[in-house]
């Protein structure tokens, strides 16, 4: 185990509920909240269609040279933000399997 020194920057990783890929990272002034989020951008349309108030969509800054940083978007951002725009992870419902 590497313990990285970013601790500011987002982890890829995979749900290990679901394995999708997710990015995750600490946010908040004292890294108190653990954020993961799709691997997968979202259109513009798709964004509209999630933002509730329970669901938050994050800007995530990543450049070839930096580890991606999620960025909550407040309700002020700009249109044309040229980052990725990705949502709160949530597991897909199960797959039926034989509970009862
Ligand atoms: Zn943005
Ligand atoms: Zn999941």
């Amino acid at each position: 185990m590497t313990r990285s020194a970013s601790r500011k920057g987002g982890t890829y990783s995979r749900c290990p509920s679901c394995s999708a890929p997710l990015i995750t990272q600490w946010v908040g002034d004292t890294a108190a909240l653990k954020v993961s989020t799709d691997g997968t951008p979202l259109t513009p349309a798709e964004q509209a269609a999630v933002r509730t108030p329970n669901r938050l969509i994050w800007c995530l800054k990543s450049s070839a040279h930096t580890t991606p940083r999620l960025t909550w978007i407040h309700s002020t951002h700009p249109a044309d933000c040229p980052h990725a725009h990705v949502t709160d992870h949530q597991c897909p419902p199960a797959e039926p399997t034989t509970l009862f």
